[in-house]
């Protein structure tokens, strides 16, 4: 049975939690927040499966990455509705069209992230744009394969190492089903997340989350929470327009430093796995891959625009044929693995730990003090403040 000594070799995916006929496997959260599976000696029958279906433990990526393009779709709105260039609603809207399911990450009732489906466009746009927390799969994985067995159509997305869980847990292949991976820079605690959100304000006054809000571009797009009473905070109700662009420009930037940079910048609170990732480089388990085209203005301004850019990977046969289908939905042009990676570095070497990871963790789990209070502590903070004064220079 499934036994977790080491943390960095435990993703969370969730496939032996979903494989165990015996469901002696629930996922329970450590100190920082991350999900782990948890078995009970009582119900567990010694099968062996959920060592098999391991992806840390039995990875066998089916894929080499082919064709790598920058891509955006052509239809406006739907990009202004992606983080980049809306690769994952192209795939989605094919699924949906052919009477299929979409499974991809969400915000539940309490803005915890999950895994859920959708079925038809309505449902689908709570799966679209990046939440930068680890997503809860709970059973998605049965879920799908109950989908795949009645014949419909399945396009099943998320982190790399959720598709290799996913694909261990299958066991084989369906023609019917299509997966669709991000490049993966790591994923935050949901403990984290949840203290950052519960001191910013009051959760049942939020109605809407953008991690990657476009208003002033999407290379430049900031954490946006917008409350019940209509207001994008902080948007103070009576300030003349300018003013109110301003503030929620300068907001805006403040959720992005305060909660997105010290993961995206100083690794300060990524999964334990994310640091040793078994996922990285060309050899995949999905058809797809999608990513942030970042560095597009360097290499070809022509395809640069404010509402974002993506980078589309073919990794097999199926994703090949099906973008012939699709393709006439997109503006595209082939890149070259060296302008993609150079600006991604993330897609060949897992992230290193911030340097005061395991004191931040301490401080935040023993209440030392609040979120806010931590990221503003100089004395740990300090690489990442240098980068934040980059940051406000316009350095990426
Ligand atoms: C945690 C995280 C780290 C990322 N790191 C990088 C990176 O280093 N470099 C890079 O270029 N791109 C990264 N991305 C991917 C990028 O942010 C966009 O998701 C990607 O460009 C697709 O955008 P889109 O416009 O095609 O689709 P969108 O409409 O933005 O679709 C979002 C897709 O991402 C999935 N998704 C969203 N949140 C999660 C989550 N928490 N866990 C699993 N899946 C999720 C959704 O299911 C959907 O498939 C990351 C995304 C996440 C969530
Ligand atoms: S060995 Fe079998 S019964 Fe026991 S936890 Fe693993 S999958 Fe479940
Ligand atoms: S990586 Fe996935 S399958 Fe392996 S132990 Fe962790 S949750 Fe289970
Ligand atoms: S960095 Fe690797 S282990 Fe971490 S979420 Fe991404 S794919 Fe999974």
């Amino acid at each position: 049975m499934i036994k977790i000594e080491d943390k960095t070799q435990c993703s969370g995916c969730g496939a032996c939690r979903n494989i165990c006929p015996k469901n002696a496997i629930s996922m329970k959260a450590d100190a920082e927040g991350f999900l782990y599976p948890n078995v009970d000696d009582s119900l567990c029958v010694k099968c062996g499966l959920c060592l098999k279906v391991c992806p840390i433990i039995n990875n066998t990526p089916p894929f080499h990455t082919g064709r790598i393009m920058a891509a955006k779709h052509k239809d406006e709105n739907i990009r202004s509705a992606g983080s980049s260039g809306s690769m994952f609603s192209l795939l989605a809207q094919y699924a949906l069209k052919r009477g299929g399911v979409v499974f991809g990450a969400a915000f539940d009732g309490k803005w915890n992230v999950v895994h859920q489906s959708a079925q038809d466009e309505q449902e689908l746009d709570k799966l679209r744009r990046s939440k930068y927390v680890q997503s809860d799969m709970q059973e998605c994985f049965r879920l799908a394969k109950k989908f795949l067995q009645e014949g419909k159509t399945v396009l099943f997305t998320g982190t790399p190492c959720q598709i290799a869980g996913l694909k261990n847990y299958l066991g084989r292949d369906y023609a019917s089903l299509i997966t669709a991976d991000i490049i993966c820079h790591g994923v935050p605690s949901p403990l984290v997340w949840r203290r950052f959100l519960e001191e910013t304000l009051p959760l049942q006054d939020i109605s809407a989350i953008d991690f990657r809000y476009k208003r002033f571009g999407w290379d430049a797009s900031y954490l946006c929470i917008k409350k019940k009473d209509g207001a994008s905070l902080p948007e103070i109700k009576g300030l003349l327009k300018p003013f109110k662009s301003l503030l929620l420009r300068s907001k805006g930037r403040l959720f992005k430093i305060i909660y997105i940079l010290p993961f995206t910048i100083s690794n300060l609170y990524e999964r334990p796995s994310c640091h040793a990732c078994s996922f990285k480089g060309c050899d995949k388990y999905s058809d797809f891959t999608m990513a942030d085209l970042w560095g597009v203005k360097n290499f070809i301004p022509e395809m640069y625009d404010v509402k974002g850019v993506s980078v589309l990977m073919l990794n097999s046969p199926k994703a090949e044929d099906l973008f012939e289908e699709l393709k006439n939905n997109l503006i595209y042009k082939d890149i070259s693995f060296e302008n993609m990676s150079q600006y991604n570095p993330y897609f060949m070497k897992s992230t290193e730990p911030s340097p005061f990871r395991a004191q931040f963790f301490d401080a935040l789990i023993n209440k030392k003090g609040s979120f806010y209070s931590l990221i503003r502590n100089k004395k740990g903070m300090k690489p990442l403040i240098l980068k934040i004064i980059r940051f406000l220079g316009g350095a990426r």
